[in-house]
């Protein structure tokens, strides 16, 4: 089983695969907790990815893919995996195509979850103060949502195309989404 999940920033993507994994009990695969973790370290590598990501710039499509790549090969992801905010791009979301077909394990669904701007800048906001991420203040929200609809928007008409899109509202409570994401 191999779900993409994709969504604006703030739009509750981590919280709701953290359900997901549990309940379909395949890996978590998040590119953010990814890139935050190489960034916890001192090299030449971490500094360069927190130049993009604390500028609220994705991370790039080649590191992104690297790490992914890795991921899915290994043993954990035997059963599937679920791609938390990836792919962002269509580039990315290429390069996965790709990638699936060279080992011929196909995406089962894309799903998107749905949150208009102004909510999303509230939740941010919010979670800035209790978090303190350092790509969770004003201009940076801004620029990760101009760059979220240039450049990951379009993937929902690429998996529209392929069928294979299904989105859900994402403004209900946590329970609520859950719900909607897989009805039982
Ligand atoms: P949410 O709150 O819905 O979980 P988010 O956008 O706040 O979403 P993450 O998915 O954790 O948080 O991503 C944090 C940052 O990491 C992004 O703003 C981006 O800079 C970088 N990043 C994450 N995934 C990718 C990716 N696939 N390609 C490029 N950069 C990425
Ligand atoms: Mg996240």
């Amino acid at each position: 089983m191999l779900i993409v999940f994709i969504g604006p920033p703030g739009a509750g993507k981590g919280t709701q695969c953290r359900r997901l994994v549990e309940l379909f009990d395949i890996p978590h695969l998040s590119t953010g907790e990814m890139l935050r973790a190489v960034m916890e370290q001192d090299t030449a590598l971490s500094r360069y990815v927190a130049s993009y990501i604390n500028a609220g710039k994705l991370a790039p499509d080649h590191l992104v893919m690297r790490i992914v790549s890795q991921k899915i090969k290994s043993p954990d992801c035997a059963k599937g995996a679920l791609f938390d905010g990836f792919p962002r791009t269509m580039v990315q979301a290429q390069m996965l195509d790709d990638l699936l077909t060279e080992l011929k394990r196909p995406l089962d669904v894309v799903l998107e979850l749905r949150v208009p701007d102004e909510v999303l800048i509230t939740r941010l906001l919010k979670r800035a103060k209790i978090d303190g991420r350092a790509d969770d203040n004003d201009s940076t929200i801004r620029e990760r949502l101009r760059v979220f609809h240039e450049q990951t928007k379009p993937l929902v008409q690429y998996y529209g195309a392929q069928g294979k899109l299904r989105s859900v509202d994402g403004t209900e409570s946590e329970l609520d989404v859950l719900a909607t994401l897989c009805p039982l």
